[in-house]
């Protein structure tokens, strides 16, 4: 099968009085049909980055992006501006925590709807409203909520509604950069119950960054952990659930609790990410882990597939001496 998305050695410098920041280092991975990628990482590791350039959000003139963003054969960081433009919202969509402040709070929601509409006359339907009540009960909501002003509604409707509105052009691929950070679990555990219906019924692809490992591993398919910058490890969900093969990925799985894992002691990840202004001489990771060698202080390590189907890898010079080590704390 085809990827709808290919990326591949995508780098981000943002141009600082200061010199250039390198937040995101030769990031590569594919996104395949019908399926949700999950991306994980701690603050401040790219994540958002990274979407942004996907979608080539970022100003030319003070960040730099290099690499290749193939989405259906038409690679997005050359392709025209119109071009691009007309694919943003039919092609790829995008949800962020902060659709939901986005909305205007002199307009109704029915007005946000047609506004979009008007926008794009091409894909207008003949019966607007019938519409705009069935995009509303895609996300759970009743057609009431048309009539209401943003300041109406709770956080939790107006994220649904942020999310009715990435799909009024059936987009095929969605990113969603942590679009239930801001809400309380009760209405986050809704809202993702709702993302994971509309991907299954539409056959959506979507890239959903999140900090949380948990939600990730009840959502996703596939996991990309990113670490100052780097794809550290990716992989099936089921598999990383069951071992993570890099010591970040470890810390991460040790540092949440679960009925499905072995009875370990909860632990966070002693230290801190580097500062993303340093050059990093050798494996961004040394300073926290517990297994570095001289070697990790020097030389950084590459990305490595575990597996000949090449579907789980691992940017570690010792997984294969690691392994063995951490067996006790895997499923099988
Ligand atoms: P979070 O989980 O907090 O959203 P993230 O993984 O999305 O974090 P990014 O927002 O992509 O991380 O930031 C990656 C790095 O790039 C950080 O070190 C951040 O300080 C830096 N950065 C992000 N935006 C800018 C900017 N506009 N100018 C300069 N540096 C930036
Ligand atoms: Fe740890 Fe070395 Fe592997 Fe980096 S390369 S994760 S420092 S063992
Ligand atoms: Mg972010």
């Amino acid at each position: 099968m085809n990827p709808l998305l290919n990326v591949s050695q995508l780098t981000v410098r943002y141009r600082g009085s200061n010199g250039p920041i390198t937040a995101v280092q030769d990031v590569s991975f594919s996104v395949y049909p019908n399926e949700i990628v999950g991306f994980v990482g701690e603050s401040g590791s790219g994540k958002s980055t990274v979407a942004q350039a996907i979608l080539r959000l970022h100003p030319s003139e003070s960040v730099e992006v290099t690499g290749d963003v193939r989405f259906q054969d038409t690679n997005l960081l050359t392709v025209k501006a119109e071009a691009l433009r007309q694919r943003r919202w039919t092609q790829i969509a995008m949800v962020s925590q902060s659709s939901m402040n986005a909305l205007n709070p002199l307009r109704t929601i029915e007005q946000h709807f047609n506004d979009v509409w008007i926008a794009h006359p091409s894909q207008s339907p003949r019966d607007r409203h019938t519409r705009n009540v069935e995009l509303l009960a895609m996300v759970n909501l009743d057609a009431l909520v048309l009539q209401k002003y943003p300041h109406q509604l709770s956080g939790g409707m107006r994220q649904r509604i942020a999310i009715a509105l990435a799909m009024m052009f059936h987009p095929p691929f969605m990113i969603m950069d942590e679009p239930t950070t801001a809400l309380d679990v009760l209405v986050e555990r809704d809202i993702l119950a709702r993302i994971q219906a509309l991907q299954q019924d539409n056959h959506l692809s979507i890239l959903f960054i999140t900090h949380d490992l948990h939600v990730i591993f009840k959502l996703a398919h596939r996991l990309l952990i990113m670490y100052a910058g780097e794809i550290v490890e990716s992989g099936p969900v089921a598999d990383i659930q069951r071992c993570a093969y890099h010591p970040y990925s470890q810390g991460l799985r040790r540092s949440f609790l679960s009925i499905d894992m072995p009875r370990v002691r909860r632990q966070g990840i002693p230290g801190w990410s580097p500062d993303s202004k340093q050059q990093h001489s050798g494996c961004r990771f040394a300073p926290r882990c517990a297994y570095a060698q001289d070697q990790c202080l020097t030389v950084a390590p590459s990305f490595e597939w575990i597996d000949d189907a090449q579907t789980h890898g691992v940017r570690c010079h010792y997984w294969r001496e690691i392994v063995p080590l951490i067996l006790w704390s895997c499923v099988w």
